[in-house]
């Protein structure tokens, strides 16, 4: 018997789908589940009903979770921040079109991060401050997400391929108990157009799950990794549960669990009993 979450109240859908699959269904608060013997293809659920689905995964022990590890950008919050810091400079487009290109895995992640800064060059510090306050939001749901963590006992910790500004400050704002990213080279209180110490790429995120899980002296199995860009991937492969958040395609083909419709906080109806 496998049992499907469907992140939704909707009963009418959730029926419909349980009478065509000779399943049952229960009611949650946030979300409804189904159970059944039958084997669903969850892509064409996703796509016809435009809701998230996903099967409750027999290989994660949810109550053994310790720590939650994002990605920032387009993941924790709405935003690609470097993008936005291009804006001020007049070139997002450029800048933004490698973004992209990197987060679909197309480019090597070190060299497009290093074009990228390159570009930023001579820009005033200010700016930074400039894109925290007028330009970046939590993703939905993704404040009361960390905070059901925290209330859980579960740490929560933030590793981006952008940069410490951003994340050390979002940290702060929202309660997570670890950041980790790029530090932007400053000078004069600009931008040098480098950034300082090694890359933090698709093998750093990875590392830094493992440190933390050293730390705590957890294993990467009680660990929940979520990301949306190619330099997730491996982060995802090691923990013992990962989620793909509003992903590319390659995020979405290697995920545990999906989730494309809702906010971060549908990653609680998991943890339901
Ligand atoms: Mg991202």
């Amino acid at each position: 018997m496998k049992t499907i979450i469907q992140h939704s109240t909707d009963t009418q859908i959730a029926t419909q789908i349980a009478i065509a699959n000779h399943g049952e269904i229960k009611h949650y608060n946030s979300h409804i589940r189904l159970y059944t013997d039958q084997n669903l293809d969850l892509d064409k659920l996703r796509q016809t009903y435009q809701l998230d689905f996903n099967y409750l995964p027999d290989t994660f022990d949810f109550q053994s979770a310790a720590l939650f590890v994002s990605d920032m950008d387009s993941t924790l919050i709405n935003i690609e921040c470097i993008d936005e810091i291009a804006d001020f400079a007049n070139i997002k487009p450029q800048v933004a079109a490698i973004t992209e290109r990197a987060m679909q895995g197309e480019l090597d992640f070190n060299s497009s991060l290093i074009e990228r800064v390159a570009l930023l060059k001579g820009l005033d510090v200010a700016v930074l401050n400039q894109v925290y306050t007028e330009r970046l939001q939590v993703n939905p749901g993704g404040k009361a997400l960390i905070q059901f963590f925290k209330n859980k006992g579960i740490y929560s910790a933030v590793v981006s391929g952008g940069f410490t500004y951003f994340t050390n400050r979002l940290a702060k704002d929202i309660g997570l108990d670890h950041a980790r990213a790029n530090e932007l080279d400053i000078k004069d209180g600009r931008l040098t157009g480098i950034t300082q110490g090694s890359i933090v790429n698709a093998d750093a995120k990875a590392e830094f799950i493992k440190e933390l899980c050293q730390q705590y002296g957890i294993s990467t199995n009680q660990v929940i990794a979520a990301g949306d860009g190619a330099n997730d991937l491996k982060m995802m492969s090691i923990a013992g549960l990962s989620v793909a958040y509003h992903a590319k395609p390659s995020v979405i083909k290697q995920a545990n669990i999906v989730i494309s419709v809702g906010g971060l906080d549908k990653m609680m109806d998991f943890f339901d009993e």
